[in-house]
């Protein structure tokens, strides 16, 4: 018998399916298609476990849609503009587009290893001028539309330096510059935006598409829609001026004891006594250094500062102080709110801290006047509102806003937590803005004709705090498309995230010339039927892919308004020490060493049994063991049978006593084996094989030769195909069968052989009968034992006794006999 050696035969089968291109996706072909998408990876250098518990199982997913007759794609390319490349550029002195290139090169061979049928003649390098023109090309689109625009926004300033910071060059909690160590602020710059706002009403419906649960709730809670009321409020003292405040309670405007802007509101400065300046000024110098998600924690105490100044409760006259206080966003709403402490959680804690009033307007049942401990965010009575007061809180809701817009003070309004996306980086590695800036005449997009804008590789991109492209005379410098005089190109390279946002497009032809992708092809395989990555990228990328995807149904590209029909997020691999994988835990599992040892489908199966995919879990070096047993059983199985057969002794028998049997565990495991892939529940798929295969080297014996027989050899292959791609080629061909079995169809179960026969066994204790259950017909001997030492009833007349002896008649009876 042959010995089983994973590094031969996934070498020969690897070279082999390349030579026979077995992994081409066939346009246009009349099978269905199925377009299969794998989040694409960053070409970090090298590629890690994490990499391959994303692709493995990806990889089984879309083998085994291909054996369910579909024509599947499955293509692959690399993330290869950001901010590591040019990172390691300065640290290395390498230049990012050798680095980027050098590791694309090295994780190809990496890749390779994996044995995946990925489709590497549509391989996408987004950093190639041929893919991020198109970039350009939408940009310009947009820009037409009125959806990409330039406004003030703001960027880490160091004020020494006297330059803007990239995230990684403010350093510590302190956020102070690299190089200076000087507190960083936040500056204004003129910079890109897309206006993914003009979408957040479609995208918070995933109608026609199945993603997770969890993915939906993060994109809806980002985007953040609120309905509510807008209003304006007068201040004390300053004829004429007014700031607006958003409010999705307006039932509780009677309850305002005081009012809240933002530091960075313009008002601000008009509005301040002196006797407060200096103590806002220090206020608005420290929330101008934090973020916005710090600014928004809970785990943040509240704090902020009274300006001097008041304004004017537009419903019940009264006056109320206005503070500033960071946990208020100019970017949201109106960059105002009115305090309501008895009915909003953060307004409750800043009245605390700062002894302010807290007045009760929606008496919850049962309220008795007593102080509040909390704030009460429920509905009620109204209470303390003039006019409205015994108006359940609902119907006050309604009229309050009625009475805000019949004085034609404010309206109903609806807000949206969601920003638009800015795209201006202040970087070198990522595609340049097609946008050129004329004295005489503004801004003056690229035509379509000078696309692409090439990134030039010759530009200094070590750090000076500006964008290096600022730098590159010869880049910068040029002449206006439309008056012909000089002028400047923007300098400015797009966000990374652009390029991710429609590559799955460019794999339908990406080597087109004349237009993002080919047209006819695009209606063929698109859209993505099935789309795998991880939840980190659920408000990022899985976000503007969709907002991507609407703005090229608005231009007439493709007839849909979703990118990705179905989306499936699997866990994170951690290290063997139940910890997140990193260097300096020196926790991390280099894959390559483990396809050495034990091959590639011992670490694909390996990954796929570890737990549930969208788990993830901890990686076990011993637990591959497993995995490398049943491939091994597998093999001699199937050897030793094959070789029986050439040998001439396995001749068809008739149907015998166990040929039912046999069918039953087939047909079963296929269906389990079916409904787990169907789910990508490759853990209990393997699982289930693992008993198979149990029951075959049970059944060898009696059954080896008989039809039933060869029926589950092949179907045995079959299964193992998708998530061991290696091993099962080389039984299949050993089997004598036709290659490829890849191109095989999945095996199909008949639902009567699936289903068990129920049969009754009888529990008898001492030989007196205790107990009847029914249990599947072929039960083995030993689960029957367990079965009946389990059973309450004989544990209860067996009465404490030791058992002496357990008789088990399969399918009929079990007696324990005690002592
Ligand atoms: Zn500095
Ligand atoms: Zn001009």
């Amino acid at each position: 018998m042959s010995r089983y050696n994973p590094t031969e035969i996934e070498k020969k089968w690897q070279a082999r399916w390349e030579r026979d291109r077995l992994h081409e996706a066939k346009d246009f072909d009349p099978k269905p298609k199925w377009y299969f998408l794998t989040m694409y990876p960053y070409p970090s250098g090298d590629l890690h476990i994490g990499h391959w518990y994303a692709m493995a199982p990806s990889d089984a997913g879309a083998r085994y849609r291909r054996m369910q007759g579909h024509n599947v794609m499955l293509p692959i390319g690399f993330d290869a503009f950001g901010l590591p490349a040019e990172n390691a550029a300065i640290q290395h002195g390498i230049h990012p587009y050798k680095w980027t290139m050098d590791n694309i090169n090295r994780m190809r061979t990496q890749l390779r290893s994996m044995g995946a049928m990925w489709d590497w003649s549509r391989e996408v390098i987004t950093c190639d001028p041929e893919y991020y023109r198109w970039n350009q090309w939408f940009f310009l689109r947009m820009y037409e539309r009125g959806l990409a625009y330039r406004k003030l926004a703001p960027v880490d300033w160091c004020p020494k330096d006297n330059t803007t910071l990239a995230r990684e060059q403010v350093v510590g909690e302190e956020r102070v510059c690299e190089r200076c160590g000087t507190p960083v602020i936040k500056k204004n710059l003129e910079q890109w935006f897309l206006k993914i706002t003009a979408y957040a009403e479609e995208l918070l419906d995933f109608s026609g598409i199945a993603w997770p649960a969890r993915v939906r709730a993060l994109q809806e809670n980002w985007i953040g829609k609120s309905v509510g009321v807008e209003f304006a409020m007068e201040v004390t003292g300053h004829p004429g001026v007014s700031f607006r405040v958003f409010t999705t309670r307006p039932d509780t405007v009677y309850g305002m004891t005081f009012a809240v802007l933002a530091p960075e509101h313009p008002l601000v400065d008009q509005l301040v006594t002196e006797d407060r300046r200096r103590e806002v000024e220090a206020y608005k110098f420290k929330a101008a250094r934090e973020s916005d998600i710090e600014r928004l924690s809970t785990e943040k105490e509240r704090d902020g500062v009274f300006t001097g100044a008041s304004a004017v409760n537009p419903l019940s006259g009264e006056p109320v102080p206005i503070y500033i206080a960071d946990y208020v966003l100019l970017t949201y709403g109106t960059g105002a709110i009115m305090g309501v402490p008895a009915h909003d959680e953060r307004d409750f804690e800043f009245a605390k801290k700062y002894q302010l009033p807290i007045l009760v307007v929606i008496a919850p049942l049962g309220l008795d006047g007593k102080p509040l401990h909390e704030a009460y965010l429920g509905e009620g009575t109204m209470a303390n509102s003039g006019p409205f007061d015994g108006l359940p809180s609902r119907e006050g809701w309604e009229r309050i806003a009625d009475a805000i817009a019949a004085r034609g003070i404010g309206e109903r309004k609806v807000n949206y937590r969601l920003h638009d996306w800015l795209i201006s980086r202040q970087r070198y590695w990522g595609p340049p803005i097609p946008i050129i800036y004329c004295t005489h005449c503004g801004i003056v997009p690229l035509r379509d004709d000078d696309l692409p804008l090439v990134l030039p590789l010759d530009a200094e991109f070590r750090p000076t705090g500006e964008s290096p492209l600022k730098y590159h005379q010869s880049f910068r410098r040029t002449t206006c498309p439309n008056c012909g005089r000089e002028a400047e190109r923007e300098t400015d390279t797009m966000d990374t995230f652009i390029d991710s946002s429609w590559y799955q497009y460019r794999y339908v032809s990406p080597h087109e010339k004349n237009q993002a992708f080919d047209a006819g092809r695009g209606t063929y395989w698109l859209p993505v039927d099935q789309y795998t990555g991880g939840v980190e990228h659920a408000v990022m990328h899985l976000l503007y892919t969709r907002f991507w995807t609407k703005v090229m149904r608005d231009l007439g590209m493709v007839p849909f308004g979703e990118p990705m029909l179905w989306l499936f997020n699997q866990g994170v691999i951690l290290g063997e020490d139940g910890e997140k994988m990193s260097k300096s835990r020196g926790n991390v599992v280099n894959p390559d060493d483990f396809v050495h040892s034990v091959g590639a489908d011992a670490v694909r199966g390996y990954l796929m049994f570890i737990g549930p995919w969208d788990g993830g879990g901890p990686w076990n070096s011993r637990g591959i063991e497993g995995i490398t047993r049943l491939l091994q059983r597998v093999w001699n199985l199937i050897n030793e049978t094959t070789e029986t057969r050439k040998r001439g002794n396995g001749e068809t028998r008739d149907a015998s006593r166990g040929t039912r049997e046999m069918a039953h565990w087939t047909h079963k495991t296929i269906k389990k084996v079916t409904e787990d892939l169907e789910g990508f529940h490759f853990n209990t798929a393997i699982a289930s094989l693992m008993e198979y295969v149990n029951f075959l080297n049970g059944a060898r014996e009696e059954q080896a030769g008989s039809a039933p027989w060869r029926e589950g050899m092949r179907s045995l292959v079959l299964m193992l195909a998708p998530m061991m791609p290696h091993i099962a080629e080389e039984l299949w061909e050993q089997m004598g069968e036709t290659y490829s079995v890849h191109l095989q169809r999945w095996p199909s179960y008949k639902e009567d052989l699936a289903r068990a026969d129920v049969v009754t066994l009888v529990l008898q204790v001492d030989g007196k009968v205790r107990d009847r259950v029914q249990v599947e017909a072929g039960l083995s001997e030993s689960a029957a034992r367990t079965l009946a030492l389990a059973n309450e009833k004989v544990k209860k007349f067996m009465d404490g006794r030791q058992v002496a002896e357990v008789i088990v008649v399969p399918g009929r009876l079990v007696n324990v006999v005690t002592k």
